[in-house]
């Protein structure tokens, strides 16, 4: 392409455009933003739009795709939906103002981790996270566009920082340096991460805490230079940054959480089937996202455990209370999000009502704390600050029936301002003078259905009809011509409507300017409503462990310092919720301080994993605070859990099954103390029957000899059991089956002892497997038993002789045994060692 040919236009597209390759640019032209070149190819694919070009005659015409500038939003987000970012260049002048070509400006760079008005659920935070790396360190920052939210850590390993990016589901990651070949491979293809690099940092001293490590500060220096760069505006509701540690919470791999079903179906990917479906009876979307986070991150500080707990119960013994807080929370709209509206300055009118709205439910929801009159709720209620006064303003200023938009008027209460009310004054009077007109000349002229009308284009005019032409009066003039009618203005008329056009502008502008202050006054309360805000979260989740509690009978845990679990008819609330309580058979589970590791044992389909499951909803819905399924629960507080659950390949990441398995079982190894909670099912089963037992049993004896976490272990190998004569810290359980005339039933019921056998083609039978096949089955089945019961005595036969021969003494070997290295010479050493070959 020729540069010479290109207009002046098209030079400060391409000129804006350089400034953002990695972004569709949005230019706007009048009413369409318009897309070129390479953008607008790819845009028209994506948002199914029509292709078409600049200057079609041209030799090299430009490719050009364009979108309606009042619906772009929804073409904004499929982009953002899709992966892309999106810059939006706007016109800074009024065109018909501007000398040359109007002049336009990138306001905003929306991308996924920054997006802000998109489709997703209020009930989901969005974060765009930040990775940076030092001397092996990685520091990890990430923040939420809408809630202000902003955190930071640092992170000991590069799969530690990807399991982090998984828990907050990021879709975009600022980079704050250069990656090698392999961390690209992951981050990028496998993670599907949109990856924006980001060398610059931002020092606000305002949201970067001076107590930050050096990495810390340069992390989120750089996600909040990088939200700088795409926001392009002042944005008053970040908060500052708040450093955590990973250590601070109940510690669960993002596998673990996965695959316990936290906060979505591991399966499906829906929330419906997970902890965080039974437990969300939350009635405010701050409260939704609150609970998601206290899901992810279950506490370890006993004290702070116990005052989720106070409150529970308090809820729980007073029920009425607890009703009309549901009612009142109900009535809570989202604050952080409001408040980030206004800290974006996209506030309207209905936002401010509802914010208003929401502000007058609190004192209602103090009231009902107060009236329950216990310490426990006392910071709580301090929390819940009312800020009448900006109740007060926004009450007295704006009208509740104020339009979304806020340019026409009708905003403003009347009563809130002099001026304004003068205008509306002159507006109803102009509306009277206009009748007494209209009745005037209609006398006058005694054109008896002379009427007087408005329209946009011709303002007021005397509408008369072709009938009537005649009796117009001198003083009229023509406005315009109509098929059946005319219309007329008078200069009186002109006058009047002059006065009540000048008070509509008038009124109009003031009650813009009147609201661009309220906004304003509003944007100094955004952090105390901020703080209202997690404070009403929090009553909203607490509440919800209440009603949880009631609805699924669920009993207030107690915690002991010994290292000993103790459940009685201990549940998983998620499968009995599915199954119908009815159906659901309850466990206890009981591992004594010098016991650690069970051993479970079973036919498949029993419900061993269930049982290991259940151990783990209720330490983790303990450690949140909540109550738990069981008729009593003393249990030591957890510092991590493990697990290896299930046999998902991780295809995506080229992972086989048993590789996985390993590197599942390697963390928990590597990382587990004597105060956590491993869960292992099945481990080795991914691989060859022997080197998979040995595995099992290798990992058994180190967790017992060298770790001492409390383990369920549950295993297909019978051989395993036998465990319990050497490794004292074992016990055997087993899923109990019944059996009769041939048919099995599995009673779901754990007993001590190792189980008799495995009933694989019984479950087999029961999926439907063509009965010649079974029987074939069984046949096989039986010759590899005999089989086995042959070798077993050869073994034994073998291992006797064995002994017999060790048994006897070997003069080389004690020989061997005598010499005394230390006072030889090598020579010497080389003699003895002569000697000894000749003996044997
Ligand atoms: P596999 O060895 O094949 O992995 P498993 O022994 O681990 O099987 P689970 O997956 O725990 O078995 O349970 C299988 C099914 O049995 C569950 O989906 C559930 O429907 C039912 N089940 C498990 N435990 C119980 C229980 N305590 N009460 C009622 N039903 C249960």
């Amino acid at each position: 392409m020729a540069k010479e040919k290109l207009s002046p236009g098209m030079q400060q597209y391409l000129d804006i455009k350089a400034n953002y390759p990695d972004a569709f640019l949005l230019f706007r032209m009048g009413d369409f933003y318009e897309l070129f070149y390479e953008d607008a190819v790819k845009a028209a694919q994506i948002l199914e739009i029509s292709l078409t070009s600049r200057n079609k005659n041209a030799e090299n015409p430009i490719p050009m795709a364009g979108v309606p500038y009042h619906s772009a939003q929804q073409y904004i987000d499929s982009l953002i939906e899709a992966g892309y970012k999106v810059a939006v260049a706007e016109q800074m002048e009024d065109p018909k103002q501007a000398v040359g070509v109007v002049k336009r400006e990138v306001v905003q760079v929306i991308t996924p981790g920054t997006v802000v008005d998109s489709s997703k659920p209020a009930s989901e935070n969005n974060f765009l996270v930040a990775l940076d790396v030092l001397e092996r360190t990685y520091g990890l920052a990430y923040m939420d566009l809408v809630t202000g939210e902003f955190r930071v850590t640092s992170l000991t390993s590069f799969a530690q920082a990807c399991g982090e990016i998984k828990n907050l589901r990021a879709r975009e990651l600022v980079l704050g340096y250069d990656l090698e070949e392999e961390e690209e491979q992951v981050l990028s293809k496998q993670m599907n991460l949109l990856l924006s690099p980001q060398a610059e940092i931002l020092d606000d001293v305002h949201l970067l805490d001076s107590d930050l490590s050096h990495l810390e500060h340069q992390v989120a220096g750089k996600l909040l230079a990088y939200v700088h760069r795409t926001q392009l505006r002042q944005l008053q509701h970040l908060k500052k940054v708040q450093s955590y540690q990973i250590r601070d919470f109940l510690k669960m791999d993002y596998a673990t959480k996965s695959s316990l079903d936290l906060t979505e179906n591991a399966r499906t990917g829906k929330k419906h089937g997970s902890l965080y479906w039974l437990m969300d009876e939350t009635k405010t979307a701050m409260g939704t996202r609150l609970l998601r986070s206290w899901i992810q991150q279950p506490l370890i500080d006993l004290e702070q455990i116990k005052q989720r707990q106070d409150i529970v119960e308090l809820f729980l013994a007073n029920f009425f209370e607890r009703n009309d807080l549901a009612e009142s929370l109900k009535g809570v709209y989202d604050l952080e999000r409001l408040a980030s509206r206004v800290s974006f300055g996209k506030t309207n009118p209905k936002d401010l009502l509802q914010l208003a709205r929401t502000l007058g439910n609190v004192p209602q929801i103090r009231g009902i704390l107060e009236s329950l009159d216990q310490p426990a709720l006392a910071s709580l209620i301090s929390e819940l600050d009312p800020i009448s006064e900006l109740a007060d303003l926004i009450d007295g200023a704006i009208s509740p029936d104020a339009p979304l938009l806020i340019t026409e008027g009708n905003i403003i209460k009347t009563g809130f301002n002099q001026t304004l009310d003068k205008y509306r004054l002159i507006l109803r009077e102009g509306t009277s003078w206009i009748a007494e007109l209209e009745a005037k000349e209609r006398e006058n002229s005694a054109i008896s259905n002379l009427k007087i009308d408005y329209n946009k284009k011709d303002g007021y005019y005397f509408h008369v009809t072709n009938s009537q032409l005649a009796h117009v009066p001198s003083h009229f003039f023509r406005k315009a011509t109509l098929k059946n009618s005319e219309r007329f203005g008078t200069e009186e008329l002109a006058k009047i409507e002059g006065e009540i056009l000048e008070a509509r502008e008038r009124s109009a502008n003031l009650e813009y300017e009147i609201f661009m202050d309220i906004r304003s006054e509003v944007a100094n309360y955004i952090q105390r409503l901020q703080n209202l805000a997690q404070a009403l979260a929090r009553v909203d989740v607490l509440q919800a462990f209440a009603l949880v509690a009631e609805k699924e009978h669920l009993v207030r845990p107690t915690f002991t310092k010994k290292s000993l679990i103790l459940i009685e008819k201990g549940r998983h609330p998620v499968v009995e919720k599915v199954l119908g309580a009815q159906s659901y058979i309850p466990n206890s589970i009981s591992l004594a301080e010098d016991s650690h590791i069970q051993l479970i044992t079973g036919p498949n389909m029993s419900g061993k994993s269930t049982y290991m499951r259940q151990l783990a909803m209720i330490v983790i819905l303990a450690q949140m605070g909540s109550y738990v399924p069981a008729e009593a629960v003393q249990i030591p507080i957890f510092d991590a859990i493990f697990t290896r659950i299930g046999a998902a390949d991780d295809l995506v990441s080229g992972q086989s099954t048993f590789m996985v398995e390993m590197m599942e079982a390697n963390r928990a190894l590597a990382e587990a103390s004597s105060n956590s909670l491993i869960l292992f099912d099945e481990l080795g089963r991914g691989t060859a029957t022997y080197d998979g037992m040995a595995l099992a049993q290798a990992i058994i004896e180190y967790i017992h000899h060298h770790i001492g976490a409390k383990t369920l272990f549950a295993t297909h190998y019978h051989e395993l059991t036998d465990l319990e004569e050497t490794l004292p810290q074992l016990e055997n359980v087993h899923v109990a089956t019944l059996e009769k005339d041939g048919q099995v039933t599995f009673l779901h019921k754990i007993e001590s002892g190792p189980a008799d056998k495995s009933y694989g083609i019984h479950v087999a039978k029961i999926a439907g497997l063509p009965e010649d096949l079974l029987v074939r089955a069984d046949k096989i089945l039986t010759e590899l038993e005999n089989r086995e019961q042959t070798l077993s005595k050869e073994k034994t036969v073998e291992g006797q002789q064995l002994s017999l021969f060790e048994e006897k003494s070997n003069p080389v070997l004690e020989d061997l045994a005598a010499l005394d290295l230390n006072n030889m010479t090598p020579l010497e050493a080389m003699t003895a060692l002569a000697d000894l070959k000749k003996k044997l």
